[in-house]
Parts: structure tokens; sequence; C-alpha cells
């Protein structure tokens, strides 16, 4: 056997143990008080992040298979319509759409990962560091149906708790050490942020962990 193929590959996907770790390390609440009061009210009572219309959260095929395992709150998600093909195309490999079975029916230990860290993802500085958090581009944005802003919380940063930016911190480097191609799609999506901001000036908000809150260095890559 040559040494080519002796060489082991990498599972890259993530194994259910994985993710239990992970659901530890995003167990804390983002606000002192429950944020979906800022946004149901506008959207028919409904939390606006928890209706698949509005965003379909995509879970590890594995994260599936193990809140499968817990309960029936979890289904795949079927697209309807052509736009909603389109979606599912996006899938990775590892991915997969998913619903749950509705707001009433929320079990706080069986949240996604998307459920979890939603409206925030991490920014990669043009170094290609990790250095904070931002929120997800699209929800910062207004409902054209509403003409509301999507995440009314993406205009309240300053209600988000510390201790919840540093651990999604750790959980985010951990992924991302994890699976490239995370790594990749952040990467991505913060260079169109600052993309964006060289276009049109749109500022954008990063939410810096307890250890870089007075870090100059942090600062000096991020745009
Ligand atoms: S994260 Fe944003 S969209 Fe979701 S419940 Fe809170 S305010 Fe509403
Ligand atoms: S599991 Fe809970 S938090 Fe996640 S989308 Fe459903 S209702 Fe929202």
């Amino acid at each position: 056997m040559t040494e080519k193929k002796k060489r082991l590959r990498i599972d890259r996907s993530l194994a259910e143990e994985e993710i239990q770790y992970y659901y530890s390390l995003l167990d804390e609440s983002i606000t002192d008080y429950d944020c979906g009061t800022l946004c149901k009210d506008a959207n028919g009572g409904v939390p606006y992040c928890c209706q698949s219309d509005n965003a379909v959260p995509l879970l590890y095929k594995n994260e599936y298979k193990l809140l499968r395992s817990m309960g029936d709150l979890w289904h795949e998600w079927r697209p309807t319509d052509a736009e909603d093909k389109k979606l599912k195309e996006t899938e990775g490999d590892d991915q997969i759409f998913c619903e749950c079975k509705g707001v009433e029916h929320c079990i706080r230990d069986q949240r996604s990962v998307s459920c979890r860290t939603f409206p925030l993802e991490p920014y990669l500085d043009r170094r290609g560091v990790l250095v904070g958090l931002t929120f997800i581009r699209d929800f910062t944005d207004k409902d054209p149906e509403t003409g509301r802003i999507k995440c009314p919380l993406s205009r309240k940063k300053q209600d988000i708790r510390q201790v919840f930016i540093d651990t999604h911190f750790l959980f985010w480097e951990k992924l991302m050490l994890r699976k490239e191609d995370e790594y990749e799609t952040y990467l991505e999506t913060s260079r169109s942020l600052r993309r964006e901001k060289a276009r049109t000036g749109r500022r954008f908000e990063i939410l810096f962990p307890s250890h870089l809150l007075e870090s100059r260095n942090a600062r000096k890559y991020i745009y």
C-alpha cells in the first residue's frame, strides 16, 4: 500500500456526543428577558425567527438523529415552491433543513444549534481570525410585509448578555476548527459585510467576547 492510500480520511460529520457537548455550550439565555416580546406582536403572536416562512433551521444530520431520539418536536422540512426548492439545494452533505412542531411545543433542551445561535454568527476579520459575533445580515433588514425590522434585537446589542457572547464565541471557535466548510462560510459572510460597508457605508455590529473587549489588536483588522 502506498503512503497515500494509507492516509486516513478525517470524518467531518459531527457525532451525536459532539452535538450534545455543543448544546452544553449554547445553553445561556440571550437576554435577561424574553426577546420574543420584541417581535411577536407584529408577527401574529409568534417570534419572527420561529416561523419557517422566515427562517428554516439547518440541522446537522446527526443532530436531527439525536433530536428525533428525544421526541417528535422536529421533522424534515419539505419545500413547497420554486424558491423553497432552491433553498433546499443549498443543504450541505452533512446537513438537513428541518421544521419544529411550533412555538407552543418548543422544548428548551431540544432546540437546535440554529435556534440557539440565532440571530448571531461569527465574524472573522481581514486576517481570517475570529474576533467576535455579528448579527445575521438578512435579519437586520425590514420585513417588506410588516415594515418592521425582522429581528428587533439586532438594534439592541446592549441587551445581549456578555456570558452568552463568551460561550457562543467558544462554540464557534471549536466548530470552525472542526469543520472547515463552516470556517469558509463565515469567512465569506464576513467579507461580504466589509464589501457592503465599503460600497454603501452601511455599518455592522461586532459583539466582542470578554477577553477582547479592551483589545486594540482585535479592532485593528475588523474593516
Ligand atoms: S432573536 Fe430576534 S427574531 Fe428571534 S425572538 Fe428574539 S427578537 Fe424576535
Ligand atoms: S424549536 Fe423552539 S426555538 Fe427552535 S424554531 Fe422551534 S419554537 Fe423556535
